[in-house]
């Protein structure tokens, strides 16, 4: 089965009656049984590890179909739910570090990841160090210490759109012992089978693309045999769950995550390839353009492109950028994206970056969404006439 067919069935085994074509939603706390002999033959399975309900907080039914969808998205062996993707994070990392180890972690990774680590797991005793989103497998392996217990990698990267070369970086990693940890919001499993070669644990922001409709937060760890029984630990004691109602919206966006990508894919390379032949902008910071520096590794290893870009500007006012942002028709101003609504926003680099600042001139990002894109670009054509007015 190809992915985009997993996407529209997995997770619909466990049909309750009446057999509806979606699981329904079932909100519990307590979970009943019907003698003291169910009760101690359900919790023997559950310690088994089967995936069968003693409580609410482990495997519901809307939370097994997510893990199990979500595991056939990214290739992996299981998954756990969590309540938001920078949850996933923390919970991916927290899974294989102890007091002592060190993680090598990419530069140019989503700011909130980074100030995890540097103010929450350093109280632990967990240092964090930064390296070059461009560095290769054996410039990576050279900055690996005895205690590197993860390799940590975002491709391309948050803001700047940076490809790394994973297969690369997974065999210095692994060669050393430590474990590699991905997160794929960007190309998601069907763009980038970061597991195939070789991660350890995906992190997948699903408030971002799988969702896909701007309504929900959502997270998910993706584990292989290997970092299984870790996670799996980590996250029943970190108490880490998410409501039935969030997961169903959830599910209900990853059928159609195939389908939204695809278009999002080329309309926003459409729109990417038209800025790049406008005089206001100076480079487009798009992996799928034949003339970005990462465009020879992610021909290799991604099999196509999601909705979102950066956009360098050639050099010009706060208040040129903001007539440029201002007043868009379709373009709304906001964080996050992955939904069917396209997106604009300055991308600032709050979170310091120590190995390869930004020294370009003024960055903003894309999304691209559902609409077409002949209007998106004449927004933008106005927007840019905004821009010239405001000089
Ligand atoms: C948005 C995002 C996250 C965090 O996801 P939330 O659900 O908003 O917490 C993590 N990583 C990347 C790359 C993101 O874009």
């Amino acid at each position: 089965m190809r992915k985009s067919t997993k996407l529209v069935h997995g997770g619909r085994r466990a049909a309750h009656p009446p057999k509806t074509v979606n699981l329904p939603i079932a909100r519990a706390s307590t979970v009943l049984f019907d003698s003291l002999a169910e009760l101690a033959e359900t919790q023997k399975l559950f310690d088994a590890g089967e995936p069968i309900a003693t409580y609410g907080i482990v495997n519901m039914p809307q939370r097994n179909a997510f893990e199990e969808l979500v595991c056939e998205l990214e290739g992996g062996h299981r998954a756990v739910t969590v309540p938001s993707g920078l949850a996933a994070v923390a919970v991916a990392i927290m899974a294989v570090v102890k007091a002592g180890d060190h993680v090598l972690m990419v530069d140019s990774v989503y700011g909130p990841s980074r100030t995890f680590c540097d103010r929450t797991l350093s109280r632990f005793g967990v240092e964090t160090t930064y390296y070059d989103p461009l560095a290769g497998g054996e410039a990576v392996g050279a900055l690996m210490r005895p205690n590197t217990k993860v390799v940590y990698v975002e491709s391309p990267g948050s803001l700047t759109f940076e490809v790394q070369d994973i297969p690369a970086i997974c065999r210095a990693a692994h060669a050393k012992g430590a474990f590699v940890i991905a997160d794929n919001a960007w190309a998601t499993g069907l763009y980038c089978p970061v597991m195939e070669y070789g991660v350890d644990l995906v992190v997948q922001p699903a408030t971002k693309y799988l969702g896909g409709h701007s309504d929900v937060i959502l997270g998910a760890v993706v584990a292989n045999e290997r970092a299984w029984p870790r996670l799996h630990e980590t996250c029943r004691d970190l108490g880490q769950t998410a409501s039935p109602d969030d997961i169903y919206l959830m599910v209900r966006g990853m059928r159609t995550l195939a389908i939204r990508l695809e278009r999002q894919g080329a309309a926003g390379l459409e729109v990417a390839r038209w800025l790049a032949g406008r005089p206001e902008v100076k480079r487009v910071l798009h992996p799928a353009l034949e003339s970005d520096p990462g465009h020879a590794l992610w021909k290799r290893d991604f099999k196509g492109a999601s909705g979102l870009f950066g956009v360098e500007l050639q050099p010009c006012s706060k208040e040129q950028v903001a007539a440029l942002m201002d007043h868009c028709e379709h373009f709304g101003i906001g964080y996050s994206w992955g939904g069917f609504e396209s997106l604009i926003i300055p991308a600032n680099l709050r979170h310091g970056r120590k190995v390869r600042p930004w020294d370009g001139g003024p960055l903003i990002r894309l999304h691209i969404g559902l609409e077409d894109p002949a209007d998106l670009m004449a927004d933008l054509d106005v927007a840019f006439a905004r821009l010239r007015a405001a000089a």
